[in-house]
Order: C-alpha cells, then structure tokens, then sequence
C-alpha cells in the first residue's frame, strides 16, 4: 500500500490569487466594460532586452551546427556565466565571491524550494511574516514544522514585520538554526540597511545558524548605503547561502535563469558534530537532481553583463522605479502610510480596514486589483501591496482613479 507524505496535508491552500480572480471575475461581470486595471502583478511586464535576445537567437543558430552544438552542460552552469556573475554582481562591489561558488539553475523559487533539502529535518526554522510563501511551504513539505493554527504552522519562529520595527525584524531572543530573510523584500518592498544586516550576521554566527538571503530584487536597490549582497557584511561568507535571479532585472520570469551562491567553507554540524560542507553537500545535491540550464538561455543571461546589456537592464529597472515613485507619491499624498516603492518594486501599504475589505473597495469603486497583505501572513492584515510592474498608461490611469475615489 503506498501512503503519501502526510506533511503535505498540513499545507493551507492558498486562496490568495484564486480568490482575487474569483472577485476580479464577478466584478466585471457585474460591470460589463468598465476596464479593470490589476496592480497586483508578481511578473515583469516589459520584453526581454534586445541583447538577451539577440544573445539567444544566436547560441539557438550555434545549437544547430555540428561544431555550436550543446548536448549536456556542466550542471552547475557554464564557466562563461559563473565568471562574469561572480565578477559583475561581486567583485565588483567587493564581496570575495568566486566563480566555482555559484550554481546556476533555472529559477529562484526552486533553489529557495529546494535549499532546506540538505538541513536536517529537526532544524529550526525562523521566517519572516509577512513573506513569499515558498519559504514556509517547503519547510512544511519537509516535516519542519508541526499543524498549522490561526495561519501559523507550529514549530516556526516567525519574525514579524511590522509598522513598529518599519517591517525590517530584528534576529529573535531564541536561538534558530535556518533563517530566511529577502530584501529587498517582497511584499514590503524594504530594505535592510548595513548595520540591520550586519546584526543578522553576527546573530547567525553566534548561533551557528544559516541564513538564507534571497535577493531577488537586489538591481532595485537605488540607495548606494544599502547593500546589494549578504557577502558585504563581515563575516557573511561563514553564515550565509544567497539567492539571485534574472526573472526581476533582465525579464526573465518566461526565460527561467537563476543562481544560488554557496561560499566554498561554509559548513554545517552531522550527527557526530562534525563540519560539512555545504557547497559539496549542494553540489552534490544539484548534481544529482538537475541537469542544467540550457546553453541558449545561459548565453541570453550571460548579455546582461555586456555594456549594452547593462543599460539595458538599467533601463528596465528604472521604468518599473518610475512607476513606484508615481504609486509612492499618489499614496503619500492621498495620505497613506507606505513602506517601500523607493529601493523595491513593490509600495505596502497601511489601511485600517480589513485588507479583504480594502480589497473589494478598491475593486468596486476603482475598478483596481490590489493584492491585499492577509495573503502574505498574519502580519499582512491591514495592509494591501501594490505592484510597479506594469505599463506607465496603466500606472497612471490607476493612481488617477485612486485619487477621485480617497480624495
Ligand atoms: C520573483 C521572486 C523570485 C524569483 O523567482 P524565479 O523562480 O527566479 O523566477 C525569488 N524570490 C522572490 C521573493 C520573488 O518574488
């Protein structure tokens, strides 16, 4: 008889975007022809750069010559995109990060996924809430945690953010064995600045704990104090796994290219207490389960890094800022209390209605989908994201509407 993995059924079905649908679906039925505008959007919205492009159409031309033809590649991604990674996103603002420490994959949200793999099943695990929800899932999935209760699993140290800490959280009083942070953060759109950061570092080394850094979101940053990389702080390269992704600067939410970095001599306690280490442990794990990204789509990432493509990607980047700094200004204006939207694509914000509530509002009377915070976790109550990725026309027709209605 087979038997599944019973943690799967603690897992809560998340309703959040079927739920928004289901109400976006209804609205518009009830008002045929009244356009919405959805400013809830988790994926870019504007095409690849020409670069990337152009870099792919011709590694597909190489592909289909007998000497350009790629079968299998090394899984841990080809030396032409580690390199220039580890020379343009770290040595060149100085974190020690080589070459060899970066395993390229096909997106972040498998490698944030997949990472607690090789932890031990006791570990535990310190999350922050509100968050991205694959964080708390895989944990679960893995028997890291006990039932859930009231949107809480057991077993999970939540670190809460809240308008009190300006929703950046301090390391906790107990001692926690894996931590996952993300800044800038999705969906608050903060970032922690160098002495914050550096406070989780050195909380993570006191404790032996390992903190996985998702920095997703890091070509955002515009303010030159904030670090890009956990590999800035001192001591990052004993405590910390770091996640980036090509899915939020270079477009590549449809294209799929990512990569994790594992410092060579970060280690980890067996059963006998001994120090192993997780790069091998990882690169014998991605070795094992994956098969690498395609040559096309690494040649394609790889013309980020040329000086067209980094204007490129500059561009981008800025366009979707623009769109924040509109969303920051209308809010603030209107009265709002907002945290992000400066160094992150997302603006939070504060209502005192019920976030579902503020929901509907928006919907009914503006005919505008938010993503309401309750969605995110327990601390998302009383709060609704708003997204900078979309046209500038409908950034700008969306804060007009906002304005009549909160006026
Ligand atoms: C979008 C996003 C990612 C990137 O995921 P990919 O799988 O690389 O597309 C990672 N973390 C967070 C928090 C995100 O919002």
């Amino acid at each position: 008889m087979a038997y599944i993995n019973d943690n799967y059924s603690k897992l809560q079905a998340s309703y959040l975007f079927s739920d928004i649908a289901k109400r976006v679906a209804a609205f518009t039925e009830a008002n045929p022809g009244k356009e919405v505008i959805k400013m809830g959007i988790g994926d870019v919205t504007e095409p690849l750069p020409a670069v990337c492009r152009q870099a792919f159409h011709d590694a597909i031309d190489e592909m289909g010559t007998r000497d350009g033809f790629h079968g299998y590649g090394p899984e841990q991604g080809y030396a032409f995109l580690r390199e220039t990674i580890a020379q343009n996103e770290f040595s060149a603002r100085g974190c020690d990060i080589q070459a060899n420490e970066i395993f390229v994959s096909d997106g972040s949200k498998c490698d944030c996924g997949n990472i607690q793999e090789i932890f031990s099943e006791q570990s535990k695990v310190a999350i922050p809430d509100p968050v991205y929800p694959v964080y708390v899932d895989t944990n679960v999935m893995a028997g890291r945690t006990g039932q859930n209760s009231d949107g809480r699993y057991d077993g999970l140290v939540y670190l809460e953010s809240t308008t009190e800490n300006g929703y950046i959280p301090s390391p906790p009083s107990e001692k926690v064995d894996m931590i996952y942070l993300c800044f800038p953060n999705n969906p608050t759109g903060t970032c922690a600045t160098r002495e914050q950061l550096q406070a989780w570092v050195d909380y993570a080394k006191d404790c032996g704990a390992i903190i996985l850094f998702d920095a997703a979101y890091e070509s955002f940053i515009r303010d030159p104090e904030i670090p890009h990389s956990i590999y800035e702080l001192d001591g990052a390269r004993e405590c910390a796994i770091e996640f980036r992704s090509f899915s939020k600067n270079a477009g590549f939410t449809g294209t799929r290219c990512a990569y994790t970095v594992i410092p060579e001599g970060l280690t980890a306690l067996d059963g006998n207490n001994e120090s192993v280490s997780l790069h091998q442990l990882w690169n014998r794990r991605h070795t094992t389960k994956f098969n690498g990204v395609s040559y096309p789509v690494q040649k394609a990432a790889a013309a980020v890094y040329t000086e067209e493509g980094k204007a490129e990607v500059k561009a981008l980047t800025n366009f979707y800022m623009e769109n924040a700094a509109l969303i920051l200004k209308t809010m603030k204006e209107l009265g709002f209390a907002c945290a992000g939207g400066t160094n992150a694509p997302y603006v939070w914000i504060k209502t005192d209605a019920p976030s579902w509530e503020f929901f509907d509002r928006l919907l009914n009377e503006s005919a505008i989908v938010c993503t309401p915070g309750a969605g995110f976790g327990t601390c998302g109550e009383n709060h609704f994201r708003l997204s900078a990725f979309n046209s500038r026309q409908n950034v700008e027709l969306a804060m007009e509407r906002i304005r009549k209605a909160f006026a």
